[in-house]
């Protein structure tokens, strides 16, 4: 089974956009994860937002608005590989409706729930991850994720602060003797 990767900024983002659907009134959200199948290994390089029915405070969504979502990404090499969707308490398991009406139904589809409507981000151990495997959605719990599920950095800055604050800290030592000169001479 492929090993599902994706940067923190993609999860980031995927959480703002899940918290974005409880705006305007409590509802959860959905979210499609596209990316890169690469042998056995994938990464999730695009979210697709689709324009789901949310007016019930669950997400809804038809054949009509699935086809759209793939149809954004039409002549791209990217697969849909799962999907994260919200749930308003910290209860990350799937439920029966999870089960059934979550639109990526093949196998090693990824569903990840993040909690409390994606408000407070998606630290993974927070969040439910489940992977379709012999024909169902399973949990995947603990030390296991990391088979389904790894987390990529998005950024890394290598820039040398502490040269930065070394550089700070001689010029206000250098000013603070010179300052200190100027008293003396006055004398
Ligand atoms: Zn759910």
């Amino acid at each position: 089974m492929t090993v599902v990767y994706v940067t923190d900024g993609i999860l980031d983002k995927t959480a703002r956009l899940l918290a974005s659907f409880a705006d305007e009134s409590e509802s959860e959200g959905v979210v499609y994860w596209f990316g890169l199948e690469l042998g056995d290994l994938a990464v999730v390089t695009t979210l697709i937002v689709p324009d789901a029915d949310t007016s019930t405070g669950a997400v809804r969504t038809s054949a009509a608005v699935n086809a759209e979502a793939v149809g954004a990404l039409a002549g791209t090499p990217l697969v849909l590989l799962g999907q994260a969707h919200s749930h308003p308490s910290r209860w990350v398991e799937h439920s029966s409706v999870d089960d059934r009406d979550t639109f990526a139904q093949f196998p090693g589809a990824l569903s990840v729930v993040a909690p409390h409507y994606g408000r407070k981000g998606m630290k993974l151990a927070s969040c439910g991850v489940h992977r379709h495997i012999d024909g169902t959605y399973r949990r995947i719990r603990g030390a296991q994720v990391e088979e389904h599920l790894r987390l990529l950095p998005a950024v890394r800055d290598l820039r040398d602060r502490t040269t930065l604050q070394e550089r700070r800290r001689t010029g206000w030592l250098q000013r603070l003797r010179l300052q200190f000169q100027g008293a003396h001479n006055d004398d």
